[in-house]
């Protein structure tokens, strides 16, 4: 066997290769996956060992030594997970140091970080029974932590606060042998029956659960309420029974204190909670504890994806056409994409559960690579809401809602029910619209809408790059009645509150919600169930659940079906659904309002009336006309300069370099939201009909990319499988 002296080590640094360093000279063993501290230009930095070898495009004679070994040279993460980071660096196309030390918590990207052992426990030995069965003299405080233990053994929180000096108190009574201390045992799973399961759900358990030790793609596609969540917890009982680890996520703000409760109690253990919000500490003990594969059960949002479970036997994706599972910047990888990669590396299922299916998962269940289990039916039985479309070029509307909604609001809350109003503000481009007569821009060279720069003036067509000035009167009608849509609603909150006076206006939107304890709060006054308004963007449409809701007022969505992203449709359907899931979830039926210019709009009819099944169908023949995803595939070279002309020269330049093939390369475009921060936003969309031969061509791009001059004036980069524009 070779002695392999070279390292391969993955450095935080955005260049896109590893870095090749001496092994230490005294022979210490350091296996794929540890830490190490290497030399950088004038610092040191943390790497991670990704490979061995014996040889370096570099001299021999060049190469510098680590400076040091982290850890004991004991791997950080497995060869399982090195093998599919270095999968993903190469799929995505992103430095290996930023993708490799993503998977770390923030704690141990720094040297001084340390992988925290086990939870200690401590218990009374026999010469501390016989001490407590004595008077406790001088020495009452360590008197009282004796009989705080003699109740049973307990670990150092529970003996935290014994005196303002308890850890002192502790190690005295340690010192004297009457206490010892030991790892916390693991709690046993206490399971909770859960209720008997309807025939839909019992047969998605049936198929899921014969399955179990191998790889597959389950699609749990079930309207919301019909039990999926309960479909995960059956699924989790045998794995957490054979002493297998189970890794679920969900998207950022489905990780609620509900959904964990749910967990916890139904399957009596406390999961590892993994996601952003967490303190460097906290994410630290739990990534720890999962790795040592003392945490059976890991819940987290995407970035929990990486982290190390030696006995990982399944993998549940909640939501799975959520497009927070999609990291944005930096490293752009889908949780989604890469979880499936995962399970396949580890030959266990995955579930992928959501009751709107985006068009990639269902197009796999068509095709049978994905399993397709479908809950039609709602588990409580409770029917699913009633439709009424409003057309608001035929009524006045005050702020932004019409009579009709306004009455139906009054008459719910006399009823002492709640209410959702739902805006759709974010994460569409903004189309100009006549409020009078519905006319919107279209191409004339593309079958395709036009957004509106507001601020140069101008309408831009995504799909060929033409423009022209923005009308000021509308072409059609002539009325000087343009507006943005989806604006004017800014006053909805305040105007409702003084409209329904006495009646609490809850605001849910990230604004407000990332306030601390203002969620909990106003959760807390939901669940009161007296009559409240709900007002709120996407965040409502998710993952909670309000039995007192039986009216969801949907304000306007016409941004959407004018869209210049051809995600739009889409992701209007499955907010539609899933905001109307939130209505009527009880014993009490459910009314969906929804105001729109376009009541007659294909897509709203089949959504309305044929649902989001035959909706789908329609949007992936659609997408298959225009060869778009996931009829074919596409990157984009996003670019951005606080001048656009930069970004739009570098992007020209970079379109000419692009190289022949079946893929092309189109633009360059403004992004939708083209400013951002005071920069232009700019993009090349690469398209073609076969995965492959569009990584091949990128990957014979990008090393040409990188040697362009006018790369440098820019913040470049690639995005493989965009979901945004
Ligand atoms: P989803 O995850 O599809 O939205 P949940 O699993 O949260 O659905 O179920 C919705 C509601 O129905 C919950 O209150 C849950 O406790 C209840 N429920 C789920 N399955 C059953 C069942 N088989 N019988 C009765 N109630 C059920
Ligand atoms: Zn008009
Ligand atoms: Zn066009």
């Amino acid at each position: 066997m070779s002695s392999h002296r070279i390292l391969q080590v993955a450095l935080p640094v955005p260049l896109p290769h590893l870095f090749d360093y001496l092994a230490p000279q005294s022979g210490e063993v350091i296996a794929q996956g540890a830490r190490v501290l290497a030399p950088f230009g004038r610092r040191e930095l943390v790497g991670i060992v990704v490979g061995m070898t014996d040889e370096s495009e570099i001299p021999y004679e060049r190469l510098l030594p680590v400076s040091r070994i982290l850890d004991g040279g004991e791997p950080l993460l497995d060869n399982n997970l090195v093998e599919l980071l270095r999968w993903c660096w190469k799929y995505y196309k992103h430095a290996p140091g930023d993708v490799i030390l993503s998977a770390l918590p923030p704690a141990l990207r720094k040297a001084a970080g340390e992988i925290p052992g086990p939870a200690l426990h401590f218990r009374l030995t026999n010469d501390g029974i016989a001490r407590l069965a004595q008077p406790p003299g001088r020495a009452p405080i360590q008197h009282c932590m004796l009989s705080a233990l003699a109740d049973g053994p307990q670990c150092a929180e529970g003996l935290a606060g014994i005196g303002s000096q308890w850890r002192k108190t502790l190690a005295a009574l340690m010192e004297q042998g009457w206490v010892e201390s030991g790892p916390a045992p693991v709690a046993e799973a206490k399971l909770m029956p859960g209720p008997e399961l309807i025939p839909d759900q019992q047969e998605a358990v049936s198929a899921i659960s014969a399955k179990l030790g191998v790889f597959g793609c389950h699609l749990l596609d079930g309207v919301t309420g019909s039990g999926k969540t309960e479909v995960y917890l059956r699924l989790l009982e045998p794995i957490l029974a054979q002493g297998k680890q189970a890794l679920v996520l969900v998207p950022e703000i489905g990780l609620t204190p509900q959904l964990l409760r749910r967990f916890r109690t139904r399957l009596g253990l406390e999961p590892a909670v993994i996601h952003s919000g967490l303190s460097a500490g906290e994410r630290l003990d739990a990534w720890a504890a999962a790795r040592s594969g003392r945490a059976a059960l890991v819940i987290g949002t995407r970035s929990a994806l990486f982290t190390p479970m030696p006995r990982l036997g399944i993998i549940i994706l909640d939501e799975e056409h959520d497009s927070s599972f999609k990291q944005q910047d930096g490293f752009r990888y889908s949780a989604r994409d890469v979880a499936v990669k995962r399970a396949l590396q580890l030959d266990i299922p995955i579930v992928l559960g959501s009751a709107t299916p985006s068009l990639e998962s269902l197009s796999n269940a068509a095709s049978g690579k994905y399993t397709w289990h479908r809950l039609r039916e709602r588990a409580t039985r409770a029917s699913l809401p009633a439709w009424r479309v409003l057309d608001l070029r035929q009524q006045n509307t005050f702020f932004g809602l019409t009579a009709i909604a306004l009455n139906t609001i009054g008459e719910t809350l006399n009823r002492g029910e709640q209410v959702i109003v739902f805006l759709n503000r974010r994460g569409y481009a903004p189309v100009l619209m006549c409020q009078q007569c519905g006319w919107h821009g279209s191409c004339e060279r593309c079958d395709a809408h036009l957004t509106w720069h507001r601020s140069i003036g101008r309408l831009f067509c995504h799909h060929c790059g033409s423009q022209r000035h923005a009308p000021r009167l509308c072409p059609d009608c002539r009325a000087d009645a343009l507006m943005g849509a989806g604006e004017g609603t800014q006053q909805l909150e305040e105007s409702l509150g003084k409209r329904f006076p006495g009646i609490p206006v809850l605001r849910f939107d990230r604004d407000q919600t990332s306030r601390k304890g203002v969620m909990t709060d106003q959760l807390e006054q939901v669940r009161k169930a007296e009559p409240c308004l709900l007002v709120g963007t996407q965040m409502l449409a998710k993952g909670h659940h309000f039995p007192g809701v039986t009216l969801v007022v949907i304000v306007n969505i016409d941004q959407a079906l004018y869209s210049a992203d051809f995600r739009a449709l889409e992701r209007m359907g499955q907010m539609i659904q899933q905001v109307a899931g939130r209505a009527g979830r009880m014993e009490k039926a459910g009314t969906v309002i929804l105001q729109t210019l376009h009541p007659e709009h294909t897509a709203l009819e089949l959504l309305l009336n044929q649902g989001y099944e035959a909706y789908a169908r329609w949007l992936l023949e659609e997408r298959q006309l225009a060869g778009l995803p996931p009829a074919g595939y596409q990157a984009l070279l996003r670019a951005e300069a606080h001048e656009r002309s930069v970004a739009e020269s570098f992007l020209q330049q970079a379109a000419q370099l692009f190289p022949r093939g079946e893929t092309r390369a189109y633009g360059p475009m403004p992004a939708i939201m083209e400013r951002v921060g005071g920069r232009s936003r700019m993009y090349l969309v690469i398209q073609g009909a076969s995965r492959s031969a569009l990584h091949r061509q990128v990957d014979r791009w990008l090393p040409e990319l990188r040697k362009l001059p006018s790369g440098r004036k820019v913040r470049w980069a690639i995005d493989i499988d965009p979901q945004e524009l």
